[in-house]
């Protein structure tokens, strides 16, 4: 079979671990990791998730269970096979692989318990299929070295996609989001670059660039007549970085900008730390006047109670659940509790991921604030989004052959 060379099997159960590990061994030409529980498994994947062809993966463990894993499988955008081994019954293990799915991972089967060593034998080729066509995908291996290189040339700039109020359909707002020019690769979409940034340091230099062209672009927007917030993402790195909310509200006041021009977007892993500092930062970027957001709502694994001690002013729902709302009930219930959050809290709601007609009309009934998603336009240039902006008017509006036209612009960008 030849392509799959390093497998880590993840599963409390010691004797599973054994008959894995052993059919593997036997087959020969693996090297083989082994963890009893999510969180060693994840240290496997911090440090050598690049490695890692193929995972086996229990779903019921201590401390990080199979479904907290998968998550963070996703958040280190591991690209390699994924298969799920669990005597839970067959509604969890399903719902688990539309998980894995909603998460891009790419899960191969899911195996039931007591191991039947037959059903090994039957996964091998599809793991072999799934990494051919994992293989056939234009493949650039984004290292320290190039990164570092593409923030300094500039090569790093942010896409803009817009953000719309629901009542209004004004345009409210935009995203930056980071795309990288590589002259020889082309666009290479953040998922291939954030995780080395945060991993190697950079996370703090690619904002920064990220930021000053954002601040360039404000302006030249408002030179336009045009006002509107500009959305950054934080990384939780920077959160730990208690000089941070004086240096970023210096170089925007420097730029003839002011902090409520900003919305700063943190996801709940960023404030899930054991110290306050996140708090601490937080809470000076919003005495500051810069909007705060909680981004990929639900995704997380933060309790209510701990988003009440942070100051947001924003609350946005992970796309997931949102296009998820309309097929099944779990992605509704949070999409009710996340409203219900933002209201109590007096948050504004925003909803990612808006991509059809229903979703909008979802998204309107249940009190959304305001929408972004591919169903108004995807991230696209600074110059690209000002003609669109004029070509707007200002505000949304959708019909057939708006979205003709749309898709047809946008097939070009990422
Ligand atoms: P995010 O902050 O949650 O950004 C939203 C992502 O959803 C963007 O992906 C956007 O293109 C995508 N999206 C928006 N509408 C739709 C839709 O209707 N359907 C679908 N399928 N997708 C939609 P993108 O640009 O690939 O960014 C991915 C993530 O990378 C961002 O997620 C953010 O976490 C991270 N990222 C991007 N730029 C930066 C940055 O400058 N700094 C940091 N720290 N992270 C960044
Ligand atoms: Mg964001
Ligand atoms: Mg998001």
């Amino acid at each position: 079979m030849g392509t799959c060379r390093r497998v880590l099997i993840v599963d409390d159960d010691p004797i599973l671990r054994v008959i894995v590990h052993s059919y593997f061994d036997n087959l020969g030409g693996f090297e083989i990791f082994q963890a009893a529980d999510g969180r060693g498994a994840l240290e496997i994947v911090e440090h050598r998730g690049h490695e890692i062809d193929f995972i086996m993966c229990d779903l019921n463990m201590p401390e990080l269970d199979g479904i907290q894993f998968l998550r963070q499988l996703k958040d280190h955008v591991f690209s390699g096979a994924i298969c799920i081994l669990s005597g839970e019954d067959q509604l969890v293990v399903e719902t688990a692989q539309k998980l894995a799915h909603l998460h891009s991972l790419r899960i191969v089967g899911a195996l039931q318990k007591p191991l039947n060593v037959g059903d090994l034998d039957q996964l091998i080729p599809r793991i072999s299929e799934s990494d051919a066509k994992e293989k056939s995908r234009p493949f650039f291996s984004v290292s320290e070295s190039a990164l570092r290189n593409a923030i300094d040339k500039g090569q790093i700039e942010p896409f803009y996609q817009p953000k719309v109020e629901v009542s209004s359909r004004k345009i409210v707002g935009v995203e930056a989001l980071a795309r990288w020019t590589h002259p020889q690769f082309g666009m290479i979409a953040p998922g291939d670059f954030i995780p080395v940034a945060e991993q190697s340091g950079l996370i703090g230099n690619l904002t920064s660039a990220v930021l000053t062209r954002a601040m360039d672009d404000a302006k030249r927007l408002q030179a336009c007549g045009i006002f509107i917030k500009t959305a950054i993402n934080i990384a939780a790195d920077l959160l730990h970085n208690l000089d941070f909310p004086d240096r970023i509200s210096a170089e925007i006041e420097a730029a003839g900008l002011n902090p409520p021009d900003f919305v700063l977007e943190v996801t709940e892993s960023g404030i899930l730390q054991k110290t306050s500092d996140p708090m601490e930062v937080l809470t000076r970027l919003r005495i500051k006047g810069f909007g705060l957001s909680i981004d990929d709502f639900g995704t997380g694994h933060s309790n209510v109670d701990q988003l009440r001690n942070f100051p947001f002013s924003e609350l946005k729902i992970d796309r997931s659940f949102i296009q998820g709302a309309t097929k099944d009930s779990i992605s509704k219930a949070i999409v009710d509790a996340a409203v219900l959050l933002g209201r109590e809290l007096n948050m504004r709601l925003v909803a990612e991921g808006v991509e059809t007609q229903s979703d909008w009309n979802f998204v309107a009934e249940n009190g959304i604030d305001e929408i972004q998603g591919f169903l108004v336009a995807k991230p696209m240039p600074a110059m690209e989004f000002m003609r669109w902006h004029n070509e707007h008017g200002g505000s949304f509006t959708f019909s057939e052959q708006s979205a003709a036209k749309r898709d047809q612009r946008q097939a070009a960008h990422v």
